[in-house]
This record gives structure tokens, sequence and C-alpha cells, in this order.
């Protein structure tokens, strides 16, 4: 069987390589001997056999130390010049001598320059190599089998990331790294990307007229128009904006999105528990946020109409659980309905019996059969309690399926919604006031 040293020998007559590029084809075998190691000592064994059969007088020896000479071997050289054997140094055909010891150093330093504005605990190093060396690496590969071979790029990862690991003392995560860094050997660029800052919480919503993202305006697309006052939307806040833009001032951050469980109506509060949200900061300076401080400013930048609360840091796992949330979720209402004519005290009793843990067939309400497919659902109602506040108001107080269209369950969308209240007492309602008490159950896991 061929020898590793015999390998590497053939390998270096076609391919000049440094010893870092060399030994990482054998990188697999002796674990915790390193990659340059292992390339300086398969050099140094081939130049001390050589050395010792030049010495017994045989001459053909003499083409090894040329070709590790070639390869930019030290003591080959001093040997080939000693011995007035001529060669010509070349660059590493992998590397083009560009994976030192200096390199990485000199990457570390402008990756810690660079990233010094940031908070960070942990990190995790991409090397960007070009294509033509990869595709040489896996030529190389094939051609002299080699099993044990590992790519520049790991090599390079590791060794930035070790190199940092000292400089910054902070750990490399390959999970849920808090900063990624792009390294490329090649140009001595370096690119750092903070990760995103998670944080979710609660909402409240104390005041009605307020839409949950910003709504363009519908006749100019934001563009700005006399409809809009040249605004380029139909209202001036959105819960969004109360809760996203104190987060980015307290994080630095260069933007945020979004995401919540679902939305309310414009007119609708959200009260009691509220509603699921995550803020998402894009770039962050800072990862440390005082919640307390953070629930203060969204108050008072709201004027109080949104009150954030429960706030905890949060993974990307927690925003699909976020999104698929509403759908096991129960939802409390409080609706205050006036009706047309008056309501006598037996119906009250008779509608609490009636409506408590009934199924409702909802057909798609009218107004959003332009953006819903039409169908029809079937919702729970769990518990329904009625109080009477004068001869034509009632207080309603429901838990229900999320999902359930509550206006419709009042008038009965023209009989889409069945049963509905309107056609059990037999009266139209006038007005209907929805009021979100909490969203509960299924309330978000932790991660
Ligand atoms: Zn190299
Ligand atoms: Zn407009």
């Amino acid at each position: 069987m061929e020898s590793i040293a015999e390998k590497a020998f053939k390998i270096l007559t076609k391919y000049p390589l440094c010893s870092r590029c060399l030994g990482r084809l054998f990188a697999g075998l002796g674990s915790g001997i390193g990659n340059k190691l292992r390339g300086e000592s398969l050099k140094s064994l081939l130049t001390m056999q050589a050395d010792a059969s030049i010495r017994m007088g045989d001459n053909s020896a003499y083409e090894i130390i040329r070709v590790l000479a070639t390869s930019g071997w030290g003591p080959a050289s001093q040997l080939a010049s000693a011995l007035r054997i001529p060669f010509e140094e070349k660059n590493c055909l992998i590397c083009m001598n560009k994976f030192t010891d200096e390199n990485i150093e000199i990457l570390a330093k402008k990756v810690a320059e660079a990233a010094k504005e940031y908070e960070f605990r942990s990190f995790l190093v991409g090397a960007k190599v070009p294509s033509y060396v990869k595709m040489l690496e896996e030529y190389i590969y094939s051609e002299y089998s080699l099993p044990f071979a590992e790519s520049i790029k790991k090599d390079i990862d590791r060794e930035v990331g070790k190199k940092l690991e000292e400089l910054l003392g902070r750990e490399v995560d390959f999970n849920n790294p808090e900063m990624r860094i792009i390294v490329d050997i090649f140009t001595g660029n370096v690119e750092i990307k903070p990760s995103p800052l998670l944080i979710r919480g609660y909402y409240l919503k104390h005041e009605v007229g307020i839409p949950q993202t910003p709504w363009l305006c519908r006749k100019c697309w934001g563009a700005g128009c006399p409809k809009c006052n040249y605004k380029g939307r139909d209202y001036d806040y959105s819960v969004s904006e109360f809760i996203g833009l104190p987060a980015v001032k307290l994080s630095g951050a260069i933007s945020y999105e979004f995401h919540a469980a679902g939305r309310e109506d414009l007119d609708a509060y959200v009260k009691g528990e509220g509603r699921p949200f995550i803020v998402e900061l894009k770039e962050p300076k800072r990862r440390m946020i005082d919640f307390k401080e953070y629930s203060d400013l969204v108050a008072e930048y709201s004027g109080g109409k949104i009150e954030v609360k429960e706030l905890k840091y949060a993974s990307r796992s927690d925003v699909r659980l976020l999104k698929t949330y509403l759908e096991k979720a129960k939802k409390k209402y409080l609706v205050i309905v006036t009706f047309e004519s008056s309501i006598n005290d037996e119906s009250i009793r008779n509608l609490e019996n009636y409506f408590t843990d009934r199924i409702i067939d909802q057909r798609t309400p009218l107004r959003v059969l332009s953006r819903r497919a039409d169908k029809i659902r079937k919702k729970r109602i769990y518990k329904l309690s009625a109080k009477k506040i004068d001869d034509f108001t009632l207080s309603l107080e429901m838990l229900t399926d999320a999902g359930l269209y509550v206006k419709e369950l009042i008038h009965g969308d023209s009989g889409r919604t069945r049963p509905s209240i309107s056609e059990f007492l037999g009266i139209a309602p006038k007005n209907i006031k929805l009021i979100i008490l909490e969203v509960v159950e299924g309330k978000m896991q932790q991660s």
C-alpha cells in the first residue's frame, strides 16, 4: 500500500501546495494535529528521506528536493541551494499563499474592529471561497482518492473562529449565533451581520381606529394624493409602529418587522390578556433591552393607546408558533349590542342556555367575501352570558373558537351565519360594539 508520504509527494509533483493546504488533504487522520502541522510533517519526512538518499549517493532524490522547494518549503529550498538544484518557487495552487497565520490574524482584527459597536454574545464565521478553488479541491480529492480531506472553507471558518474567540472573548455558536461573520481570505474583505433580535409580548389596544399595520391610501398606494392629504396612508398611526419604533430606538436596529397572532378589527379594542406579538429587530446594535424602559416608551409614544406587557426574548421558532397559534386559540369577547326593539328578560336566559356550547355554521361573511374563499366554517361558542344594560341594550360576554366572526353571529349576515342572536331573539341589532377581552388558551409556549 502506498504510504501517505508517497501520496503527498505525488500530489506535490503536480500541484504546488503550501503546508496547510497539503495537510488538509489528510485532515481526518490523527485528530488534534492541525492541518499546518500535518503538511509540515509530511514535507519534513520527505526532506529527511531525500537527504538520506542523496547522502547515500542516490541522485534521483534531487527531484524530491526540487518539488518540495517549488512548493515553498524552506528546509528544501536551503538544501536545493546548497546542492545547486535549480527550482522556481510557486504560490500554493489552492490558497495562493493567502491562508497564513498572519492573514488569519489580520482578518480577525478587522472583524473585531467592525463589530466593536455591536452587542453580541456568540458568533459564527462563514468563509467565502472562489468557486474555482472549490472545483480544484474536488478535482484533487477524486484524482488521488482522498477520503479524509477537508475543504478550505471549513478550515478557514475554524481557524478564524478560534482566533476570534481569543480576541473577543466570545464563543462560536453553530445554531443561534448573535453575529454572523463573513470573511474572504482571498480578498481580505470582512462583513458582519448581526442576527435579528426578537422580543415577544402581548399588546393591549385602549383606543379604536388604529389599524394593526399601516394602511396605504387605496387611491395612490403610498405615493401621496389629495384624498390622503399627501400622506400616502389612511391612518396616521398603527399598532405595529407604536410597538416597533420604540424597540428600534432602544436597540439601535436599522428596521423592524412586526408579527402578531391574528388581527383585530379597526374598531375593536384589545383588552384583558392582550394579543401575542413578536417584534423582529434587524441588525441591532444593542441586545440587552430593559423591558420596563421599553414598555414605558411604547406607552409614551402611543399616548397610552397601546400597552405592551409580559415582554421576553424570543427565538425564530416562536415566530412559527405565533403563526399557528390562532388555529388552536379560543377568544373571549365582550359585545355591546343595541337592538331596534326592546328585549324581555326571559329571552335573555334562553339566549344564554341556547348559545352556550353551541356550534355555529358560518358561511364566509359578505364583507370579507372578496378576500376569502366562500365556504362554511363550524365554530363553537363555549360560553355565553348576557346582561341587560337597558331595555334595548345587551352586554354579551362569550368564549368562542378563534376565527368566529362575531358581528355576523349577532346580525346573522342575511342568513349566512346560523343560528344567529338576532334570529333567535327575532329582533334586529342597530349597533354592535366589539371588544376583545383576551386571547386565551394556547398561550405562547416557551421555546
Ligand atoms: Zn495553500
Ligand atoms: Zn393617497
